[in-house]
């Protein structure tokens, strides 16, 4: 069950884009792999990664 639970959330990302022009990060203003006409939060895959550690299921 917990397991399963660390998953939550992949169902929930933004698309991938095709190809430019790419949405800023919202951290460090780099290209992220999102379309730019996505309205929600992108980051780009540094800080997703860190985002992902810091709210990342303990244990
Ligand atoms: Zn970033």
């Amino acid at each position: 069950m917990s397991d399963d639970y660390c998953l939550i959330g992949t169902d929930e990302k933004p698309p991938k884009a095709d190809g430019p022009p790419y949405a800023e990060c919202v951290l460090c203003r780099e290209p992220t792999e999102y379309p730019e006409s996505y309205k929600g939060i992108t980051l780009c895959p540094v800080c997703e990664w860190q985002e992902a550690q810091r709210t990342a299921c303990s244990g």
